[in-house]
């Protein structure tokens, strides 16, 4: 995969230029780690959908059944791995010391990918998760949230995950279909996306929002935008630099001279 080497290079120029940078990443990013994107796909785990799982109303209907699928989501997930592009960005963070990272995905490569620097590297600031994570749960009756890695044991309704606060049902902490984006996380990356003198949008088709608004945020802010993807995206059109090709080849290509 060669880029257009005069893409590539206003690519860098703005990278290098920029002091303040905003990252905004999508399913993409993870495409070249093997996760499965849990939607259209065939295979469907038990022949349910996943629009049929990951809503609030089959929760309320079924707990034990969308809590069997999120502890399977969780098992496929944790048997990828971060890929040249996850890794690329936790270096460029490193390096730099003023990346946001934001991201759409509910995987943990990012941050796995920030730990396999290894001792010695700066530690970056975690991403913020515009639509949670899979490895986070929060109480369905107190406001208590918190981290959760445990393996799941769906056998019954007694077997959940509880909350040790109140003893309520734990639910997986990401956002379903019919359900609003935490208001405070989404405040936050509006602000970081507005703060940014570069946007660096990679392996999102940026059509769904508000995610799909931020790259607009920081170019309307006056800041510049560079894409790393295959495709045309919904932000491809004001892309200062649109790189094409997969992340995990043209990222590494990208920061390497920083
Ligand atoms: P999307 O499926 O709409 O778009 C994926 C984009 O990635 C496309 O533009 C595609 O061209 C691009 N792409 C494919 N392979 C790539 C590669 N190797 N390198 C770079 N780009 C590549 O996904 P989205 O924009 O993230 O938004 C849709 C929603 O799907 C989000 O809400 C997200 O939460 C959810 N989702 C998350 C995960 C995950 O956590 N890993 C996986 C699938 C979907
Ligand atoms: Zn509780």
């Amino acid at each position: 995969m060669t880029p257009d080497p005069q893409v590539l290079d206003r690519a860098r120029r703005l990278l290098t230029d920029a002091d303040r940078i905003f990252v905004l990443t999508g399913a993409g990013v993870s495409a070249e780690s093997g996760v499965p994107t849990f939607r259209g796909e065939a295979g469907l785990w038990k022949r349910h959908r996943p629009e049929e799982l990951a809503t609030p109303q089959a929760f309320a209907r079924d707990p034990r059944l969308v809590w069997e699928w999120y502890g399977w989501r969780r098992e496929l997930v944790s048997r990828c791995l971060p890929n040249p592009a996850h890794r690329a960005l936790a270096t460029l963070a490193a390096r730099s010391g003023n990346v946001s990272l934001v991201t759409q995905n509910v995987d943990d490569l990012h941050e796995r990918a920030a730990s396999e620097l290894g001792r010695g590297a700066p530690a970056p600031s975690p991403p913020l998760h515009l639509h949670g994570s899979l490895f986070s749960v929060r109480c369905t009756r107190c406001s208590w949230r918190g981290p959760h890695r445990a393996s799941i044991d769906a056998t019954s309704l007694d077997t959940l995950p509880r909350c040790d606060q109140c003893g309520s049902l734990l639910r997986p902490d990401v956002v379903w279909f019919g359900e609003a984006l935490d208001r405070e996380v989404l405040q936050n990356a509006f602000e970081r996306a507005r703060e940014a003198n570069l946007c660096l949008v990679v392996g999102t088709s940026a059509v769904v929002h508000p995610a799909a608004s931020l790259p607009l945020v920081t170019r309307q802010a006056g800041g510049a935008l560079v894409e790393v993807n295959p495709d045309d995206t919904g932000v491809s059109h004001v892309a200062d630099a649109a790189l094409r090709g997969p992340a995990g080849a043209l990222l590494p290509l990208l920061i390497e001279t920083l």
